[in-house]
């Protein structure tokens, strides 16, 4: 019964948790993305013909432009949002402290929300205010630190290119955008143009996945936002608009504008500092009424001349239904790959000692490189679970060089995690043992108590499993007559089930009850 309400609760957990939000990142996955493409598909771009480029899909006119610039600026200096990177671009002198601060921060809010990345960003520039502290940390720390905010490479990178600062630029922050791009590992096109122009004042536009909204329906640019051909045209918009007085204010403007106003669903049209430039609303608001006069043959505004032929205009009729909507278009998203995992949270509890949790060390490469986790083991095929129990158990009987009984694994429940191109069902155990077979043997092997397991370098994925066996834990306050208490932790839940950001939450939550429940 109790495992029945742990799967009605992971259940919602599993379905809020496929919601999970995508960050502003996307343009250095804008070009990683394009070069992902198939073979096929850039020769068929390649051998088409090139077609001269409509106007409709950008500015002819120097007066339009100087005029959008100055409305989205008004706009960004009244309505931005205080934030600490933007903050300390701003108050900080030392050009060095300044460049490595923004790529700090660029680099976390790659593929995460802001409201996530800004309290690790104070975390970090508190432990490491300069180039030169991040070099020295080792790279367990800064896995450590990046815990819960995804995507770890990226942690490791800025580590690696901290190092290669200090010992190859001689402490130097790269001073361009080429540089940049050329100097710093993980710094694509985009993350080297938003770091040129805020922290260096440079001139580039700087394209992200906000920006590719704003500008697509701006200009009403409708093919496929991937496609080489408009990745350019957008860098090409983007250029033309960027301040040449303000190049880091623009940037962030035209981000902040697709994130507060020109958003995915529901677009604040009417707030609109750039509505009047806007082909899409203009769209929009003459198919209404078209709509309403039916049959009055008013001519269709102002069209692309190469409609039909265009390499930027939509391959799909406008859809009234959409709106502003019907921009930008993205292709079909690959499915992720699905895979089942086992894996056994493994606890001892020795005499005048907290209990503690055997986590091993993963490769150095791949998936969560580095990071901590649970016995695990990758499920090829389906299995039954006493199947299951074997295998986890010769498992851990192989790392802790003991002979253990599958009869003391137990069964927890299952628990999803989406990573970005894997679906992943971690099919829960647990196991407790006595201290005589809890020996390690290797640097890859530690016993953590609560509070070392709470600062350790894991995975998300991992504190969603901790969450699942604090259920069971739940279960034998239901047993103990604490109905009560199980019943406030389904309130909580459901609080965070309709929340925004409910990963970090639930994870909260789940720390929350391990180390208070039992
Ligand atoms: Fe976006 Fe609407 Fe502004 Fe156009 S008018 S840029 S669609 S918010
Ligand atoms: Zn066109």
């Amino acid at each position: 019964m109790a495992i029945t309400e742990g799967r009605l609760i992971m259940n919602g957990l599993r379905s809020a948790v496929s919601k999970g939000k995508r960050g502003r990142m996307g343009t250095v996955e804008t070009s990683a993305s394009t070069r992902k493409r198939s073979k096929q598909a850039v020769k068929e771009e390649d051998t088409t013909p090139p077609v001269p480029q409509s106007s409709f899909h950008t500015f002819s006119d120097p007066a339009d432009v100087v005029q959008l610039r100055s409305q989205l600026l008004s706009w960004y200096d009244k309505e931005k949002r205080e934030l600490p990177w933007r903050t300390l671009a701003l108050a900080e002198s030392d050009i060095n402290i300044r460049t490595y601060a923004v790529w700090v921060s660029e680099i976390m809010l790659q593929q995460t929300q802001v409201a996530t990345v800004k309290e690790y960003y104070k975390r970090w520039l508190k432990k490491w205010p300069t180039v030169q502290d991040l070099a020295a940390a080792t790279i367990e720390e800064v896995n450590q630190m990046w815990s819960g905010l995804g995507y770890y490479s990226r942690g490791r990178r800025l580590h690696e290119g901290a190092q290669k600062v200090v010992l190859e630029l001689k402490g130097r922050m790269p001073r361009t955008v080429d540089d940049l791009l050329k100097q710093l590992p993980g710094v694509g096109r985009y993350t080297a143009a938003a770091v040129g122009s805020i922290a260096l004042g440079q001139v580039t536009g700087a394209v992200d996945g906000n920006v590719i909204r704003v500008l697509c329906r701006v200009r009403a640019i409708g093919a496929d936002s991937t496609r080489p051909t408009v990745t350019e045209a957008l860098w090409n918009l983007s250029n033309l608009l960027v301040d040449p007085e303000r190049p880091g204010d623009f940037n962030q403007a035209l981000m902040e504008l697709g994130a507060q106003v020109c958003t995915p669903k529901g677009p604040l049209c009417i707030k609109c500092p750039v509505q009047s430039h806007c082909r899409s609303y203009h769209k929009e608001q003459n198919t209404a009424k078209l709509l309403d006069r039916k049959g009055s043959n008013l001519p269709d505004i102002e069209d692309c001349i190469n409609s039909g032929a265009c390499p930027l205009c939509p391959s799909e009729p406008w859809n009234n239904d959409l709106g502003v909507q019907n921009f930008p278009r993205k292709p079909a998203k690959k499915a992720p790959r699905v895979e089942r995992t086992l894996t056994c949270v493994v606890t001892r509890t020795r005499e005048e000692a907290n209990e503690e949790f055997l986590l091993l060390q993963r490769p150095n490469k791949g998936l969560l490189a580095g990071l901590w986790e649970f016995p695990s083991l990758l499920l090829q095929e389906e299995n039954s679970v006493e199947e299951q129990k074997k295998l986890l158990c010769n498992e851990i009987s192989t790392t802790l060089r003991t002979c253990l009984s599958e009869t003391l694994i137990r069964y927890v429940g299952e628990v999803v995690h989406i990573f970005s191109h894997i679906h992943q069902t971690y099919v829960v155990y647990s196991l407790c043992l006595k201290e005589q077979d809890t020996q390690t043997h290797t640097g890859k092997t530690q016993w953590l108590d609560r509070s070392a397991l709470q600062e350790a370098a894991v995975s998300t994925g991992l504190k969603k499993v901790c969450f699942i066996r604090c259920l069971n834990v739940c279960e034998f306050l239901i047993m103990f007559s604490r109905p009560s208490f199980m019943f406030t932790i389904l309130q909580i839940l459901k609080l965070f089930d309709s929340a925004d950001g409910l990963e970090d939450k639930n994870s909260k939550v789940s720390f929350y009850l391990v180390f208070q429940l039992d």
